[in-house]
């Protein structure tokens, strides 16, 4: 396959089954899903659906139980653990639904904590990451620690801190679950247009109908399948 035509996120029969104190619990039952850059996907689910691990298991901070993730073509659960660990730090970035920064740490500090675990220090990372705080809207904020923010500027933070090693997998986890209604849309779009600049697969699980309604791929997640809405 030319590298054209490899996608940038293959997931096949992917399965995923937890053991409880009460039995296995099948959370996967059988997810398939093909994506190519600038793709932009919400998934959607009732509570306890298993989006969440989904998207762990995409971001390889979980592994599955069967079938296979390929990111680029390359399985990322075949590499060894310190391959790995570098693997998700380049390729893959994360937004929660809490921002999680680091309090101590300023706005700019806070988007290059992913620089820090690189070999050598990267010239680039400190203007990218100023670049992408002025894109947010964030410019005059850098000096800023996180309790003088907003929650819809925390998370306009925890957004550069995701895109600060130019990933190719973009995975948000409800990420406007804390904010109110016109800070949700404000972010919403700020994800949408980060994909289609930075030509990133987005994922982003999401309970909002109407954050999902402004993707152009949704899907539900039903008893360990996705399903197309
Ligand atoms: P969602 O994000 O859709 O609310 P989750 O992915 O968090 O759902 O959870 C799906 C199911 O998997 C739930 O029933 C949950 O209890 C179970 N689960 C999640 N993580 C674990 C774990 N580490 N061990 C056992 N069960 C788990
Ligand atoms: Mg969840």
């Amino acid at each position: 396959m030319s590298a054209e035509l490899t996608p940038d996120l293959q997931v096949e029969h992917l399965s995923k089954r937890y053991q409880g104190a009460a039995g296995e619990v099948a959370v996967l039952t059988d997810v398939n899903l093909t994506l190519r850059r600038g793709d932009a996907l919400a998934i959607m689910g009732p509570s306890g659906s298993g989006k969440s691990t989904l998207l762990y298991i995409l971001g390889t901070l979980d592994t599955p139980s069967g079938g296979s993730v390929k990111v680029e073509g390359r399985d990322p659960f075949g590499l060894p653990a310190e391959t790995l660990a570098a693997f998700r730090n380049r390729c893959i970035g994360f937004v929660f639904q809490d921002h999680c920064l680091l309090p101590q740490c300023t706005v700019l500090e806070n988007v290059l904590v992913p620089t820090l675990a690189a070999d050598a220090a990267d010239p680039q990372a400190e203007p990218r990451a100023r670049e992408l705080l002025r894109r947010v809207g964030l410019a005059e904020r850098i000096t800023h620690f996180p309790s003088e923010l907003s929650g819809g500027e925390r998370q306009r933070v925890s957004i550069c801190r995701a895109l600060i090693n130019q990933p190719r997998l973009l995975l948000a986890d409800e990420p406007t679950g804390n904010l109110d209604r016109t800070t949700a849309h404000t972010i919403g779009t700020l994800l949408l247009e980060v994909c289609r600049e930075l030509q990133t697969v987005l994922i982003t699980v999401t309970h909002s109908p109407e954050l999902a309604a402004r993707f152009p791929r949704r899907v539900e997640l039903v008893e360990g399948r996705l399903e197309n809405r």
